[in-house]
């Protein structure tokens, strides 16, 4: 059981080895690197468990040079041993680097070794106090290595920020990729910096300056970063800007070609006399309703109407006087068809009406109304009465009637009509069979 406490025990081992090194210092040259190393490993604060592997190192090196010396042993001279033991330390002092806060301390224990009187209590005085500057060196770096730890903590974790808020400002603003890589480069140089100073720095205050001076460069970096995307990201503000304005003078011009396309479409089918569909229009319709009745086979019928001796309308009271006369014809038939029957001007002084879910008797009844409405509409021209009669012919869709068959049937029927007097309209009837006139 050792009964030494254990700062008493550093103190010996420190004594020791302090002895040891000022001992053999020069004096061989196996023993030099091991002691320099014990020295570099004491200053930088290195506690006596970590000084075992050199301690074992010297232990055995001093094994091997006793055997080598053991031949020729020298008598023992304390004196003047102390005296060079001194000297040594001395010299090491001169040399060393100590801390500023420790230099007083070394001067006075220099002192103390130029005072020194050839006595052993003097000697052990002489290497106590340098075992107290050791100490003392050695808590120092300690308490100094906590604080640069402390402080590089600290830093990493700024540096960590800065990192996460320049990623941040990159992914946000779309930074270029050119950009983005000089910033990356230029942060890790600045991070390579401050970690070189780290390294190499020996006090905190000089780490310190030397850490600021990197993140000012480092912050530096980030503000011309930042001036450059701000001008980029405004540039191409501006080009969106004028992209839109663009844009918009397209789609206004769009919509104005569109509107007039639409204007133009309609006017191909639109009779510019009456306002009705006219013949185009009608192709296009009856197509559509004749599919629909070979597939529903809803009744469909087909009316052909055509103006009485309209050239002697035109004969009589000009040709205005016709063309009013067409106008008001089509505006009775508009008037008196349902919102889903179809009324086109075909051609000249002809209409066509389609009926749809209208049997032919059905369409009958209608175009009698229609046919008696005009010829009593009371039609004058320059005070003049006009007589005014219409004939058709109707046909409705059966079996598998196309659109041709039904219409020369209509047409047939008309004929029958204005064969049979004018002012009638007529169902086309079967040869075979006798058209049915209704006058
Ligand atoms: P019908 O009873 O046999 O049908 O005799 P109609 O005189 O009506 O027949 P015809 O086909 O001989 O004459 C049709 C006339 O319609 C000829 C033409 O001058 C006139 N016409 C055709 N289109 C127009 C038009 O747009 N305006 C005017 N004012 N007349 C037109
Ligand atoms: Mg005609
Ligand atoms: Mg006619």
């Amino acid at each position: 059981m050792n009964s030494i406490p254990p700062l008493d025990q550093e103190k010996l081992l420190y004594k020791l080895v302090i002895q040891f090194l000022i001992f053999c210092q020069g004096s061989h040259k196996l023993l030099e690197p091991h002691l320099l190393q014990i020295g570099k490993r004491l200053k930088s604060g290195a506690s006596l468990n970590d000084l075992t592997p050199e301690l074992q190192a010297v232990s055995k090196t001093l094994l091997h040079i006793s055997k080598q010396n053991e031949a020729n042993k020298e008598e023992d001279n304390t004196s003047e041993r102390n005296a060079y033991l001194l000297q040594r330390l001395d010299e090491l002092l001169a040399k060393s680097y100590v801390p500023m806060r420790f230099q007083q301390q070394k001067s006075a224990l220099r002192q103390k070794i130029k005072n020194n009187t050839d006595d052993d209590q003097n000697f052990n005085n002489v290497i106590d106090s340098a075992i107290a500057l050791l100490i003392d060196i050695k808590e120092y770096a300690v308490s100094e290595q906590n604080h640069i730890e402390g402080f590089l903590a600290e830093l990493t974790n700024q540096l960590g920020i800065i990192e996460q808020h320049a990623e941040i400002v990159g992914q946000s603003n779309q930074l270029s990729m050119d950009h983005r890589e000089a910033l990356n480069s230029k942060i890790s140089n600045e991070l390579n910096g401050i970690r070189g100073s780290t390294d190499e720095a020996d006090e905190l205050t000089l780490l310190k300056n030397t850490t600021s001076e990197h993140l000012d460069h480092l912050m530096q970096q980030l503000i011309e970063h930042k001036q450059l995307e701000d001008d980029r990201q405004q540039q191409a503000q501006q080009q969106i800007a004028l992209m839109t304005e663009k844009l918009q003078i397209l789609e206004t011009e769009t919509e104005a070609l569109r509107t007039k396309l639409k204007i133009e479409h309609d006017r191909a089918l639109c009779d510019a006399l009456t306002g009705l569909p006219n013949r185009l229009a009608y192709k296009d319709r009856i197509e559509m309703e004749a599919n629909r009745w070979l597939r529903y086979r809803a009744p469909l019928s087909l009316v052909i109407w055509d103006i009485d001796y309209f050239k002697r309308i035109n004969d009589n009271y000009g040709h205005k006087a016709g063309d009013k006369t067409l106008c008001l014809v089509g505006q009775i038939m508009v008037n008196n068809c349902r919102s889903t029957d179809f009324i086109a001007r075909y051609g000249g002084e002809e209409f066509v009406m389609l009926l749809p879910n209208t049997h032919a008797h059905q369409a009958l009844e209608m175009a009698e109304k229609i046919k008696d409405l005009i010829e009593s509409s009371g039609f004058n021209y320059n005070g003049e009465n006009i007589n005014l009669t219409l004939s058709c012919g109707i046909s409705d869709f059966s079996g598998e009637d196309q659109h041709d068959e039904v219409f020369v049937r209509a047409d047939q029927a008309l004929y029958q009509a204005k064969q049979a007097g004018r002012n009638r309209c007529m169902i086309y009837q079967n040869e075979m069979d006798e058209p049915e006139i209704k006058d």
